[in-house]
């Protein structure tokens, strides 16, 4: 039996936060447009070789979610698309949405609630030009090296198999690069999830090769995922090595050798320089200027760092200072994915207590 819709949702973002969310609400028979800035579905997990604690590929669990959303009628996708304006109408809010897609003109559409899953990029690492990220082909920002891993496994490519020859067996992790800092570029709070992903990766290195050296420079380490204290202690128990004392520099003393991280064992009051072959930089995650841009248009009371302040009520998880408007992901505070389908699924719920309580009210 088909109801009749409950009301239609704006969901911006189609990485895993506003996947779950127009999942959930499209169950519960409500309207939905999801739109994605870029051509393809599924953020930042679409990209994850795995994902801590389950070791499952990233892009099967989207591929599992947009099955079923393409499958579903109440679910209108926009991709390449964008929101340009928004203007509130008591209740409703009439939305412009502009495509990149040529002969698209702007859409006009009215919602009744807006989901903001807007998700959360990688600092510029090239503001930190002492780890030398750019300047060391050496050198890499998290995503990409999840990107080297992807590409291991779909095409068979050793990552390990240096260009002149040589086998790269030290891999060095760098916690918190852009992230805890009060710096240019970077982000006072922390990311969250890097600590738990570099332990994550630092394992499957060793697990596959358990003759090369791991190490992990950090200032604090914070595996504070489910599981995340056991997959710690396999970690070392597999011979990764922890080093307390984020590096100040990383060179090369000439063109073609190993790249050096050189900093100080601040538990060992001990100077280190370590020859890599891979460094790993734990990029800082921050609001992209467009989300800045939509905050901006909402008219949002913003906090230092860039997040909508909401009510900081316990029983609003997913609210914002506009009644109406919500925000789930890392885009409300950086989060894994567990915590992130938590809370899409208690947003899409707390849509629905709101229209059946509106639709309640009208037949009174
Ligand atoms: C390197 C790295 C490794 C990680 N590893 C793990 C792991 O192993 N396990 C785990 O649980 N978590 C991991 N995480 C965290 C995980 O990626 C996040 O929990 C997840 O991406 C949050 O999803 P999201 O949808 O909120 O944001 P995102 O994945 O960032 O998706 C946001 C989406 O919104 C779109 N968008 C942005 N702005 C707009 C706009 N204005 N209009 C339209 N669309 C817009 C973006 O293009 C994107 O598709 C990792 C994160 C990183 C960075
Ligand atoms: S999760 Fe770890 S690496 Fe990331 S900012 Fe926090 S402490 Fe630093």
């Amino acid at each position: 039996m088909k109801l009749d819709s409950f009301g239609r949702v704006l969901v911006v973002g189609g990485g895993i936060a506003g996947l779950q969310t127009a999942l959930d609400l499209s169950r519960a028979n409500i309207e939905v447009l999801l739109v994605e800035k870029e051509m393809l579905l599924g953020g930042t997990v679409a990209k994850l070789h795995r994902l801590f604690p389950s070791m499952i590929s990233g892009s099967s669990v989207i591929k599992r979610l947009t099955d079923e959303i393409c499958s579903r009628s109440e679910i209108s996708i926009h991709t390449n698309t964008f929101v340009s304006n928004i203007k509130r109408n008591s209740n409703q809010f009439r939305i412009t949405l502009s495509s990149r897609e040529s002969g698209n003109p702007n859409q006009e559409i009215d919602a009744d609630a807006v989901v903001l899953a807007t998700g959360l990029v990688p600092v510029d690492l090239s503001l930190f030009p002492e780890y030398g990220y750019g300047r060391y082909c050496e050198v890499m920002s998290s995503i990409e090296f999840e990107r080297l891993l992807v590409d291991e496994e779909k095409k068979g490519v050793d990552i390990f198999d240096g260009q002149d020859g040589s086998y790269n067996k030290t891999i060095a992790f760098v916690q918190c690069a852009g992230s805890r800092t009060e710096r240019s570029g970077g982000v006072s709070y922390c990311s969250a999830v890097c600590c738990m992903n570099a332990i994550k990766n630092a394992i499957s290195i060793k697990e596959l090769h358990p003759d090369f050296d791991v190490w992990i420079f950090y200032i604090d380490m914070r595996a504070c995922s489910i599981y995340g204290e056991e997959m710690y202690k396999k970690a070392k128990r597999l011979g990764v090595k922890f080093v307390r004392g984020q590096p100040s520099l990383i060179l090369k003393k000439e063109k073609n050798n190993r790249v050096i991280v050189c900093g100080e064992n601040t538990l060992l009051r001990e100077l280190y320089e370590i020859p890599a072959d891979i460094v790993v930089l734990s990029a800082g995650l921050k609001h992209p200027e467009s989300s800045l841009e939509l905050f901006r248009m909402f008219n949002f009371s913003i906090s230092a760092d860039g997040f909508p302040l909401n009510w900081k009520d316990p029983f609003e998880p997913c609210g914002t200072s506009i009644n109406g408007v919500f925000i789930v992901g890392s885009a409300e505070s950086p989060k894994d994915v567990h915590s992130t389908i938590t809370q899409s699924r208690a947003c899409a719920m707390k849509i629905l207590e709101r229209f059946m309580s509106n639709e309640m009210n009208s037949k009174k």
